[in-house]
């Protein structure tokens, strides 16, 4: 019993014998033989004494004599295997030979073995070998089943057997508590039947049947109701056993309590497919819910719709009333779309794989694909018409208001629709279909749903990216102006500025070809210019105030913006805001887009003249304006294009269309103004035919306001101003062309 006796490496002859006789000689002798031998002895020379050595101290092992007066070897033994702990020690009985009543004696009383009373000490010392080792084999043995039936216990595990025919069914003990039986209870085929809920018991009856006749491995989980009530999930994994004959004789395996771990299971696996804000299926499940629905529908022949929703200006709601309005926002918005695709167009289909799919559960057909976008998947609908009909649905619940933190919003959805199998065979067609529909419902102008057509395709997404992005570039700052100085090169000074528009996108400068078209086009452009004319008007008021700036900063307009009665009153209230003149605005329009609405832009520009806002024609010479009309129109000034700036000098036409129109302006008192102005040479060619007032990267390009405040500051021209190139790059002397202005490089005319 001690462990020294049980070491491994330990010699089992430094093992303790109790050794008990009642004749001192034989003890004497027996002790000395045995401690030759490598055995530690302690003696007793009575039951009584030996009894309580033992309970002080255990021996590994004890020697017992059958014959003493008193307690005798047989009552000692007896007594002993009494005492708690003491069941297995082995003990030696010794007899007189031949002495068969005594050997069944020793037996009876609990005795591991006996030993004729003889001088053969080797073979006594080799008979304790013996009983030393087995001793030992059987605790080790005990010791692991100890440990198996902890561990089995830990893992909720046990063990059964099954044989065919009448011995039925066995559970070990930790098996029947798997099932919260104690250890004496008996669960018969028919009682675990009997715990398995009814609606389970076919199909698992089903299972072990098939099993059974294929002989095959046996590995399910089953619900079983416990005698409590409880409800657990137990996995059973059994084999066949066969007999020598190859005849199936029964089913050995473990039952194991799997409850907790599928509840884990289902934590993580709920975790991974539902949205945590609303419970919805998230992407992940959508689309392996759409993967099933359209197997579904692949089988039995019938079309799936896939319906995108997508908030209206959800980040309007997030960004004034906070993101925790935002999750209620959210929070009520896919309960009521629940409540649109619930009972009438839900998806069945079976889950939880591990039940072998025997489980049924209703699907949601409603998830949320992230941020504000839904999906509500219709698994069967028969034609384009019954999405529709949900979409509305979808639509007319969004429309009633929705309180979210104290406040009444009324939130509005766009809906994409896509069809299988018209509009996609896979999920990823489809969610990209429905996607692409649903930005055709957002170009609609929101609120809306649209069905997916082929000529979709290829617009929407990412210029309706690019057009919700714009929408926000104002509240969030990321539109910029910058200036380009109107220089009057006769005094080298800058008479005015134009305002060219920037947007930083994600960290970088977008040009205006690039949004302002798609701005036009959306609608975007009116609070676009609204916020340029107010910029404008702020920065005029900050060079006024730092370096007496009393010119004027021209916008560019589109006609849109001319069209509309209030663009007087908003120039007004801009300039009245920041305290500035009306002359501080002016207004550039391109000549094509004059010409097209001639007649409804003509009163704004009289009432614009009236309260001194200058306009600017721009692009002039690209719109083949009716001359008679500009006669009349209150404009102050004539922008020459680009394109013949560009050309002047390389081809006829250009200087001679540049003449033209000087000599138009002229006539007509207007101001002319050459804008694209690159080379000297372009500059001294617009010079010599009479235009003095220039623009161009020969200049300065468009810069941050800051960048062009030495243009500001300067009264005088620099010594070496920044368009002045060295000599022998200059195509043609300027010094004519720039009267009064120093410049020493430059070669005169021949
Ligand atoms: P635009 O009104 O004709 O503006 C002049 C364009 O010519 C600007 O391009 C300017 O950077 C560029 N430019 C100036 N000097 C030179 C030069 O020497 N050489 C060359 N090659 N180009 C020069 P930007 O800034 O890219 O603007 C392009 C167009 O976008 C503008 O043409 C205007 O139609 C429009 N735009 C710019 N800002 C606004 C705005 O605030 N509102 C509206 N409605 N349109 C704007
Ligand atoms: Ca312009
Ligand atoms: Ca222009």
């Amino acid at each position: 019993m001690t462990p020294a006796a049980t070491v491994d490496d330990e010699p089992l002859t430094a093992a303790t014998v109790l050794l008990v006789d009642d004749d001192a000689v034989t003890l004497l002798m027996t002790a000395a033989a045995l401690r030759e031998r490598g055995f530690v002895i302690r003696e007793a020379t009575s039951g009584e004494e030996a009894i309580q050595s033992l309970v002080q101290s255990p021996p590994d092992v004890v020697v017992l004599d059958a014959m003493m007066p008193g307690l005798d070897g047989f009552d000692t033994c007896r007594e002993l295997r009494t005492l708690p702990g003491f069941e297995s020690l082995p003990v030696l009985m010794l007899t007189g030979l031949d002495d068969d009543a005594s050997i069944n004696r020793a037996y009876e009383a609990g005795a591991t073995d006996f030993f004729v009373k003889s001088p053969q000490w080797s073979l006594l010392a080799g008979r304790l070998r013996y009983l030393l080792r087995s001793a030992r084999t059987r605790q080790e043995l005990e010791r692991s089943k100890a440990k198996l039936a902890r561990a089995q216990d830990l893992a909720r595990m046990g063990s059964f057997d099954w044989r065919r025919g009448h011995s039925g069914l066995v559970f070990s003990v930790e098996g029947l508590r798997v099932f919260g039986m104690g250890p004496h209870e008996a669960l018969s085929f028919r009682q675990a039947l009997r715990l398995i809920p009814s609606e389970d018991r076919s199909t698992v009856l089903g299972i072990l049947h098939d099993v059974i006749r294929h002989n095959s491995v046996l590995a399910t989980d089953l619900r079983a109701t416990l005698p409590d009530g409880r409800l657990r999930i137990v996995h059973v994994e059994a084999e066949p056993e066969f007999s020598d004959s190859g005849t199936l004789v029964g089913y050995t395996g473990v039952v194991q309590d799997v409850t907790d771990r599928r509840m884990a299971e289902d934590k993580i696996r709920h975790l991974a497919n539902f949205d945590a804000l609303t419970g919805l299926p998230n992407r992940r499940q959508l689309s392996w819910r759409v993967e099933r629905a359209l197997e579904h529908a692949r089988r039995l022949g019938h079309q799936v719709g896939v319906l995108l929703i997508d908030l209206d200006r959800f980040k309007n709601v997030n960004d004034t009333l906070g993101h925790a309005a935002g999750d209620d926002l959210l929070l009520e918005v896919s309960r009521r779309l629940r409540s649109c695709v619930r009972h009438s167009d839900q998806v069945l289909e079976s889950s939880l794989e591990s039940m072998g799919g025997r489980w049924h559960r209703t699907l949601e057909a409603v998830g949320r694909f992230g941020g504000d976008e839904f999906i509500a998947l219709l698994p069967e609908v028969s034609d384009e018409g019954d999405a529709e009909r949900v979409a509305q649905r979808i639509l007319e619940q969004m429309r009633q208001p929705i309180t979210v933190a104290g406040e009444e919003c009324f939130v509005t959805a766009s809906v994409g629709i896509a069809l299988y199998p018209r509009d996609g065979h896979n999920v990823a067609d489809l969610l990209r279909n429905s996607d692409v529909a649903m930005y055709a419902a957002k170009a609609l102008g929101r609120n809306a749903a649209s069905v997916y057509r082929p000529q979709l395709a290829g617009k929407g997404r990412e210029k309706l990216t690019l057009e919700s992005d714009l929408h926000k570039a104002i509240e969030r700052n990321e539109l910029v102006l910058h200036y380009q100085p109107k220089i009057d090169v006769r005094t080298a000074r800058m008479v005015g500025a134009e305002a060219l528009m920037r947007w930083s996108r994600n960290g970088q400068l977008v040009p205006p070809g690039d949004f302002i078209p798609l701005a036009e086009e959306s609608g975007l452009i009116i609070p676009l210019s609204e916020w340029a004319i107010r910029e404008a008007a702020r920065q005029a008021r900050l060079w006024q105030d730092s370096f007496g700036f009393a010119e004027s900063i021209a916008v560019n307009l589109p006609t849109r913006l001319f069209e509309r009665t209030d663009l007087v009153e908003h120039i007004h209230s801009a300039v009245t805001a920041y305290g500035v003149p009306h002359s501080a605005i002016e207004l550039e329009i391109t000549e094509t887009g004059l010409m097209k609405e001639v007649h409804d832009v003509i009163k704004s520009l009289h009432r614009l003249n009236e309260i001194g806002v200058e306009i600017s024609i721009d692009d002039f010479g690209t719109g083949y304006s009716s001359l008679a009309y500009l006669t009349t129109l209150p404009i102050s000034e004539l922008k020459v294009d680009r394109s013949f700036v560009r050309d002047l000098g390389l081809t006829p036409q250009s200087t001679a269309v540049v003449t033209a129109i000087i000599a138009l302006a002229r006539s007509l008192g207007l101001r002319v103004i050459a804008e694209g102005v690159e080379t000297l040479r372009q500059m001294e060619v617009l010079h010599r035919l009479g235009c003095g007032l220039m623009q161009g990267y020969l200049f300065s390009r468009p810069l941050p306001a800051e960048d062009i405040e030495h243009w500001l500051q300067q009264t005088v021209l620099p010594r070496k101003a920044p368009w002045i190139v060295p000599a022998d790059e200059a195509q043609a002397p300027v010094e004519a062309a720039l009267p009064g202005i120093p410049v020493p490089s430059v070669k005169p005319r021949p």
